[in-house]
């Protein structure tokens, strides 16, 4: 059991929902090339301006017929050629057949094209050795997109799967969602940045280098402020610079009850609590709030319960200011423990786990192994986080637990 009394945390569902329910989208837009655009929100629906493909055209390398010309032991000349690109515009007379390759749009008049494996060239012309349908092998203007159509709603995030979609179409500029602009610090006193050598006694700065990432994952604008010292006067200066230029400002360390965790106290003193203490683990001490201007969440100081809060509360919360309508948590899927995993009830747990499949398709899940907060090798390790309900105790080999891929926040 913890020792403590955990009543008084707030589940992740609740903190989930006032994160989403007490914020809302950014609204301005701009334009910019669709060559720029990858990983920016549309911020309105894009019409087709064009059909798609834009004429008839061949599906395959064959020949353009007219179905009335064919008979099973026809013999028609070839009458001129249509390429991709360079269509036919000559007379076609009736009787003959058009040689044409694939993409070449169809000569008017067009009622299939035959495949020229299905062809017996000679001297003489093309005989055919199976029947056309109406229409075999024409790919119809507009069969794709027709003109008009809404091809994208707006609030979808532009990736590999968007973007050349609307370079097919000859969009070339797109109106998006500004970034969100979100200021960083890390607190403590015995932090360095990396690249400098380290006195008794400091480490290495993990968590705004971790945080860093995951915001250029969601192509966040960053405004980095550095390592703030355990210093109430030098933490309310910092407060103060994220409120005046960020939309959202994220700190990590000093949000527990030790005698120099004072990101609270100034948070309280600067602008509004929404809560801070969840039932969850690791990340029990995890603030969001209201600043003059901006939100606020404040990130646990040990690297797995930042990474674990910011990927389960954070992450969503910026998809929503972001205004991207569309994004999904992880999805979560059943797997069979292979190995126990140590749990006391009064948290929900997030468990770094490798999730492979057994011969007969089923998931199993093995732990990283030590699950100490401080472990950020976990993360390397593991590919799925293991979600184990809050009142859970510990799980025994074999049975089933819930576990949630890791998604490029986490694993590119
Ligand atoms: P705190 O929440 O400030 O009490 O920090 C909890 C633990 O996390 C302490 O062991 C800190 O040294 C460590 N810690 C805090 N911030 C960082 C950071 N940015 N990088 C690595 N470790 C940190
Ligand atoms: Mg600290």
């Amino acid at each position: 059991m913890d020792c403590y009394n955990t009543s008084d945390l707030i589940s992740i569902e609740q903190a989930l929902e006032k994160l989403l329910s007490q914020t809302s989208a950014i609204s301005d837009v701009e334009d910019v090339a669709l060559t720029d655009a990858a990983g920016r929100i549309t911020a309105l629906p894009v019409i087709s301006p064009l059909n798609v493909p834009p004429f008839a055209n061949s599906a395959m390398d064959g020949y353009a017929v007219r179905l009335q010309d064919i008979t099973p032991d026809a013999v028609l000349p070839v009458a001129g050629k249509a390429f991709a690109g360079s269509p036919f515009s000559g007379e076609w007379p009736a009787g003959s057949v058009i040689r044409i390759m694939t993409g070449a749009p169809v000569p008017a008049g067009t009622d299939a094209v035959i495949m020229q494996e299905q062809a017996e060239l000679s001297e003489q012309g093309v005989r055919f050795t199976a029947m056309p349908a109406q229409g075999q092998n024409i790919r119809l203007a507009g069969e794709d997109i027709r003109q008009g159509a809404e091809v994208l709603a707006a609030g979808v995030r532009l990736g590999t799967a968007e973007l050349p979609l609307l370079a097919s179409l000859g969009i070339a500029q797109i109106k998006v969602v500004r970034k969100l602009k979100v200021a960083l610090f890390s607190t403590g006193d015995e932090l360095q940045p990396v690249g400098t050598p380290l006195q008794e006694g400091q480490i290495y700065d993990t968590n705004r280098f971790a945080v860093r990432l995951m915001l250029e994952q969601m192509h966040c604008e960053i405004i980095d402020l550095g390592i703030i010292r355990d210093d109430p006067q030098a933490l309310r200066e910092a407060f103060k610079a994220g409120d005046l230029h960020a939309d959202l400002l994220i700190s990590s360390g000093g949000v527990s009850v030790g005698e120099a965790d004072f990101t609270k106290q100034i948070l309280d003193e600067v602008g509004k609590i929404s809560f801070w203490k969840l039932a969850m683990k690791p990340g029990k001490p995890f603030a969001f709030g209201q600043l003059n201007r901006a939100l606020f969440c404040g990130l646990p100081g040990n690297p797995v319960s930042a990474v674990v809060t910011f990927y389960q509360l954070v992450q969503p919360l910026i998809a929503h200011l972001s205004g991207d309508t569309h994004w999904q948590p992880p999805a979560r899927l059943k797997a069979k423990a292979m190995t126990p995993l140590k749990k006391s009830p009064g948290r929900l747990d997030f468990q770094r786990g490798i999730v492979s499949a057994n011969a007969q398709g089923e998931l199993e899940v093995r732990t990283t192994g030590h699950q100490g907060s401080h472990v950020f090798s976990s993360f390397t390790l593991g590919n799925a986080f293991i979600v184990l309900e809050r009142e859970r105790g510990s799980v025994k080999a074999g049975e089933l637990v819930d576990v949630e891929l890791f998604n490029p926040l986490l694993r590119f």
